[in-house]
């Protein structure tokens, strides 16, 4: 790998709307805060969109030659419903309606995401705090903020002044919005009669008495509003000022708004010097999201049930199709895509299989593997630039089998180069992976039967017809094994 100078990755700042060469606060190391999952729901294909970018970014830093610190949260507790339904917190809601613990919920669907993104091939981030094992964090930067007077308390609430903060800062400056047209905060309105202004966000909510998910502060029993915990979690682990925040778009406003508020109230800086923001993930033209029904869960893609596809595809099928698509750009989910993305991915796996067993020669013939090489590091350093990438992957991939027809040559060392550089993309950055054949019982009752069949045809010393079958089934990657006592078989890799 070449030392980082070589690489010069421009990341789009959302919050300059410009792509910026990428300059981490300490030299090669790199501190990432990515906002995650609100535990009360399985997670839709939306949200894995999102994770699967970030984790490109990650892995394509850390190749690189990055360290990098990964935070991304878990949200279990402190989000609030939207108007309708008067501000409940979404995983005290789910307990009520499951009749089981909030930590149950949370367990539950923090075991789904976990589970679901490592279907994904995703890596695990460097630490995955939780908002209610930040509480005392949380509460000191209530104390902090109310100190600092960018914030007041009213009948065991406390709210944050949007109006004070913007006669020193910019409020609106990440989303591009003007305070006078902004409308209010629709994430949380059970106490928005207390405020003073209609843009206020709460940092401390006092916990009705039926409320279940309640901690003691100096203000009485309450709970953290949701905006909160991304600043204590992202301060604490990785400082006041660090260098990639990410998320959803949706969340540009009003939570990284609130977060970049908070921070400067205290600290007097924004948290981040980069801000990302992934595009949405639409079904049938409309965002996917879990409040609508309007998404699809990636089980019921793995198993096909459901109305949308008349069959199943792999997760790593799934993850192909979404890295088709650059991250800040829409992408519709459907049937037709998905077939189209599993070809391709196909034809990517067997261009490497067909790469491992080709013949070299003394000259390279119609392909420069140097300027390859560095086309598909600038498509990476263009803001991670996924579709350009496999494009140049695929240019590999037509020379590979160009060598495999003999209508080109390569020699050992261009051979080598373009093996490891293959790797390193599709394995490394892009995370994908030939996925274990299996055989369904349909092939399998198939196999045996031509067995049995060439069994007989040894059984006559018909060894034209046995030879045939052993060596045709080879051909199609389905090895034949004799041994004394019976025939058995296994599949290529
Ligand atoms: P949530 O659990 O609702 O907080 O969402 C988790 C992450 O998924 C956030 O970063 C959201 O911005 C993101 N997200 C939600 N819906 C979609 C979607 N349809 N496409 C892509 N990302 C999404
Ligand atoms: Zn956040």
């Amino acid at each position: 790998m070449s030392p980082i100078a070589e690489r010069q990755l421009y990341i789009y700042n959302s919050s300059s709307g410009l792509k910026e060469i990428f300059n981490p606060i300490n030299n090669n190391k790199v501190g990432m805060y990515v906002c995650g999952p609100t535990v009360y729901n399985y997670v839709h294909l939306g949200n894995c969109r999102t994770f699967i970018s970030f984790d490109i970014i990650y892995r394509y830093l850390t190749h690189i030659g990055y360290k990098v610190r990964y935070v991304r949260n878990i949200t279990d507790a402190g989000h609030l419903e939207n108007d309708a339904s008067e501000g409940e917190d979404r995983i005290a809601k789910k307990a009520r309606i499951e009749e089981i613990e909030p930590m149950e919920v949370v367990q539950k669907y923090t075991v789904d995401f976990h589970r679901t993104l490592a279907k994904f091939n995703t890596m695990p981030p460097s630490i995955e705090p939780t908002a209610t094992g930040h509480i005392v964090e949380q509460i000191e930067l209530v104390k902090q903020i109310l100190d600092a007077g960018f914030a007041y308390e009213v009948e065991g609430s406390v709210y944050f002044d949007v109006l004070k903060f913007n006669e020193s800062s910019k409020y609106g400056k990440l989303s591009g919005r003007k305070l006078e047209d902004m409308i209010h905060n629709t994430r949380e309105t059970s106490g928005q009669s207390e405020k003073r202004n209609p843009q206020d966000f709460a940092l401390w909510k006092k916990a009705q008495p039926e409320h279940i998910m309640r901690w003691p502060s100096h203000w009485g029993d309450g709970f953290p509003g949701w905006h909160l915990e991304c600043t204590a979690m992202s301060t604490k682990y990785l400082g006041k000022k660090f260098d990639i925040h990410g998320g959803g778009i949706d969340l540009k406003f009003p939570h990284h708004e609130c977060e970049i508020a908070q921070n400067e109230a205290i600290f007097n800086c924004c948290p981040a010097n980069y801000w990302v923001h992934t595009n949405m993930l639409t079904l049938n033209g409309k965002k996917m999201a879990k409040s609508t029904g309007n998404n699809i869960l990636p089980e019921e893609i793995f198993s096909g049930e459901n109305e949308i596809m008349e069959r199943p595809f792999s997760p790593i099928v799934t993850r192909f199709f979404m890295l088709q698509a650059h991250y800040r750009s829409v992408l519709d989910f459907s049937n037709d895509a998905m077939l189209a993305s599993e070809k391709g991915f196909s034809k990517l796996m067997h261009g490497l299989s067909v790469l491992e067993s080709l013949d070299t020669s003394k000259e390279t013939i119609g392909f420069d593997v140097a300027k390859w090489k560095q086309k598909c590091y600038d498509a990476m350093n263009d803001d991670f630039n996924t579709p350009i990438l496999i494009a140049n992957l695929f240019d590999a991939v037509k020379f590979v089998q160009n060598i495999n027809d003999g209508r080109s040559s390569v020699t050992k060392e261009d051979l080598d180069e373009i093996r490891l550089t293959l790797h390193n993309f599709v394995h490394d950055v892009l995370g994908l992976k030939q996925e274990e054949q299996k055989v369904d019982h349909y092939l399998e009752n198939s196999i045996n039967l031509l067995i049995e069949l060439r069994n007989d045809a040894r059984i006559r010393k018909d060894f034209a017809t046995s030879d045939k079958i052993r060596d045709e089934l080879a051909k199609s990657g389905i090895l034949l094994q004799d041994s004394a006592q019976e025939t058995t078989y296994k599949l290529k890799k």
